[in-house]
């Protein structure tokens, strides 16, 4: 874990006009944010390239929600993930479960987009987790791995993605995932990495748990071993996104 950067992403999600987006971003380039964590904030694709502007000489980066394989052409109202590195963007989160479900993007588009954006260099979130019918089916572990094989089929070199691992049962709900729920799906995130894509891979991998973090149930869960930091929806529009940050602090 010593050799794993902490990393906390913000997933603002369809949230914030323009005015109370500047008032977030100064929130965190006011703060005091611990130096060993990574910190990448992912504002709706509008707001991209202001949040970057705003957020220029502070150690935060930003990342896209969500972007489309194809470098260009007739896809109204897609982004590419080539706009995305042209216009400097580092990050891109894929695979959330609200594109899963809401927008039908299957693991095989997942893994195509995965692909596409590390070809273009970016960054990915990569986001995978099982629902509350998959979990009490016993199910979590297989559907976790099937997500991340469909990926893995597609993608070779694992060293710019980060995992998300969010049960969708815990997002946006106030369920929170207990440390040791989260540590074992966590665990088993890592045994399958060493198992598909080597030990050294699998002990670069951060893997980094969502699902209603919040200030006050951070702490327990950045102290679990194969836990790597948080992607964090909700309270990463409030200030509590800088405690959440320095967690380990
Ligand atoms: C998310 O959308 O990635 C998320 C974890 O949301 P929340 O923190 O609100 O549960």
């Amino acid at each position: 874990k010593m050799a794993r950067t902490f990393f906390v992403g913000g997933n603002w999600k369809m949230n914030g006009s323009l005015e109370s987006t500047k008032s977030l971003t100064q929130t965190l380039t006011q703060a005091k944010l611990d130096s060993n964590v990574e910190v990448v904030v992912a504002p709706p694709a509008l707001h991209l390239l202001t949040v970057q502007e705003q957020l220029k000489g502070s150690s935060v980066s930003v990342s896209a929600q969500n972007a489309f394989h194809k470098a260009s052409g007739a896809f109204t109202g897609e982004v590419s993930v080539s706009m995305l590195k042209d216009a400097s963007i580092p990050w891109v989160i894929l695979g959330h479960s609200e594109r899963r479900t809401l927008f039908h993007e299957s693991d095989a588009n997942v893994a195509e987009k995965t692909a596409a954006a590390l070809a273009e260099n970016l960054s990915v979130i990569l986001c995978i987790g099982e629902t509350l019918e998959q979990r009490e089916a016993n199910e979590t572990v297989n559907v976790v791995v099937r997500q991340l094989n469909a990926v893995a089929d597609q993608v070779k070199d694992w060293s710019k993605i980060v995992v998300a691992y969010e049960p969708v049962w815990a997002i946006g709900t106030g369920k929170v995932a207990t440390s040791e729920q989260a540590q074992e799906v966590h665990a088993a995130i890592r045994k399958w990495a060493s198992e598909k894509l080597g030990k050294d891979t699998a002990d670069k991998l951060r893997i980094i748990y969502g699902g209603s973090v919040a200030g006050k149930n951070c702490k327990e869960l950045a102290q679990q071993p194969d836990i790597d930091g948080f992607l964090v929806g909700g309270a990463s529009l409030k200030p509590e996104f800088v405690d959440i940050v320095n967690a380990n602090a």
